[in-house]
């Protein structure tokens, strides 16, 4: 007998959860409330479950009033508001308003299943009043779901990556997937998909966005590899979202390839220039407030030659920003920096003379929009333009970061996968970044994602569990 079939008759369950994250662990713990027998399938190893959302610290939701963690007020149109902004409309207002709407005090919920918060630390990002902090960051949100989800009878089965889905007249019947033990069958009745996005998959990057892509780290799991995605896709699935779009940072160019977290990010581009390879600058480094302009820099970056950006700074701003995980290259010249980081000096010394030439005196100040501009420079730089002439200098590389991708599924409102030709499937479901592109079709909103996940996930097993009860 074969291994195949040694494992493929004993695993049945009523609801299959695929994905071990955020949107799959509240999907699971709400259809096993409800009573039905659910399994996880989670393709990493449990040392490093619970894939993107283990390396997050906050979720947004709209709250009516301050409380311990949260200093203030947020509600809908505010929220909506603020995503529109970011995404320049290009949102379903639907959805958006579901998700927004659904993440009303979704606070409460999490901290009856587990998650304790804390108020925000300095240097978040401005975020205390609409995001609430989990104590412990995402992996003590994880771990505190997978203790709810042991106490209620949520078997998890690790390393056991869903491969394909058996699908016919629209409704799935069984998933094939991969264990540490081989292959599986595993029929279900309903089926919730929390697998997260592409951006773990090179070679789909790679198709996305040419051979720029190799060049791009990934901030988050290797495991996200959009087999469920692409499976969907090949049943009939329709889709939404630009392949290319996704929330793509700047991080330190050290950082390794996957999994490297927040730490890697660097937050000292305003207080500096940034370059690329041939020594010259290319975007204003001053447009905005750091935390409004971060998300850009990732695809600005990409777009320069092999993928890469160095930012100089001197010493009147090494203790301006929150400390980087690597210490930068340091240099008493512009020069020997410029070497260091294996840049033409020369070019680099004419791009510094140049800017320098453009500042003009006037007050600098990093707490706001200072106007403290260039002159006559092209690309300006429009906020918190000081000449860099203070030795040491310090320089750091920059590499695109993906965080996630938002080629997603569309789903409708009952979070089931919709088919080409518009109606949905009887029994599948989706939640989390699979969804993403329904409410994000670019820009990104901090806190949004887990909420994305938190709202869509509870829905997508109520779904599951209540179509097996009618
Ligand atoms: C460094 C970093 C910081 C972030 N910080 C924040 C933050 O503070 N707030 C916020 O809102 N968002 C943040 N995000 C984004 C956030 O992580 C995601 O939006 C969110 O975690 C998505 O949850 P998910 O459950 O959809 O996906 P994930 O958490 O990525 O979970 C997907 C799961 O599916 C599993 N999986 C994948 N394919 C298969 C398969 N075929 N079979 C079985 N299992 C599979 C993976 O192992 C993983 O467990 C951050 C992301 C990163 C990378």
């Amino acid at each position: 007998m074969s291994k195949k079939q040694a494992t493929l008759d004993h695993i049945s369950t009523d609801v299959l959860v695929i994905g071990g994250g955020n949107a799959a662990l509240t999907a699971a713990i709400t259809a096993r409330e409800l009573g039905l027998k659910v399994l996880v399938l989670e393709s990493s190893p449990i040392e490093v479950r619970g894939g993107n959302s283990r390396h997050t610290r906050n979720i947004r939701y709209i709250h009516d009033a301050a409380n311990s963690f949260l200093t203030g007020p947020y509600l809908e149109e505010e929220c909506y508001n603020d995503l529109l902004m970011v995404t320049k409309g290009n949102t379903t207002e639907k959805m958006a308003r579901l998700v927004i709407r659904g993440s009303h005090n979704v606070g409460d919920w999490m901290t009856a299943h587990g998650c304790r918060f804390q108020p925000a630390m300095r240097g978040t990002l401005h975020l205390s009043r609409t995001n609430a902090f989990f104590r412990g960051g995402g992996k003590g949100l994880i771990n505190a779901y997978h203790e709810t989800c042991r106490r209620l009878g949520v078997q998890v089965m690790y390393e056991t990556e869903a491969l394909d889905l058996e699908v016919a007249n629209g409704t799935c019947t069984a998933v094939h997937a991969q264990g540490p033990k081989g292959e599986y069958l595993i029929r279900l009745r309903s089926v919730v998909l929390a697998s997260g996005g592409y951006q773990g998959n090179r070679a789909w990057l790679r198709e996305a966005w040419g051979p720029t892509a190799d060049n791009f780290l990934i901030r988050g799991t290797p495991y996200d590899k959009g087999v469920m995605l692409k499976a969907m896709m090949e049943k009939g699935a329709k889709t939404i979202g630009d392949p290319t779009q996704g929330h793509c940072v700047a991080i330190d160019g050290r950082a390794p390839k996957f999994d490297g977290g927040i730490c890697t990010r660097l937050d000292c581009v305003p207080f500096g220039i940034v370059v690329n390879k041939d020594g010259r600058r290319f975007y204003n480094e001053g447009e905005e407030f750091w935390p409004k302009r971060y998300a850009i820099w990732g695809r600005l970056v990409a777009g320069q030659p092999d993928q890469i950006g160095y930012v100089f700074i001197d010493a009147k701003s090494i203790n301006l920003f929150m400390p980087s995980v690597f210490p930068p290259l340091e240099s008493d010249t512009v020069g020997g920096l410029a070497e260091q980081m294996g840049l033409e000096p020369n070019a680099v010394e004419e791009t510094v003379r140049a800017f320098n030439a453009s500042t003009k005196p006037g007050s600098f100040n990093p707490g706001e929009l200072d106007g403290l501009a260039t002159e006559g420079l092209d690309p300006p730089k429009t906020n918190w333009a000081r000449p860099l002439d203070t030795p040491p200098y310090y320089g750091y590389t920059l590499r695109p970061g993906i965080t996630f991708t938002y080629l997603s599924l569309v789903i409708n409102e009952q979070a089931r996968v919709v088919q080409q030709d518009d109606t949905p499937f009887n029994n599948i479901f989706a939640a989390g970044e699979i969804t993403s592109g329904n409410v994000l079709g670019q820009g990104y909103m901090a806190g949004f994602g887990m909420t994305i996940g938190t709202v869509f996930g509870r829905l997508a097993g109520k779904e599951a569990a209540t179509c097996l009860m009618n």
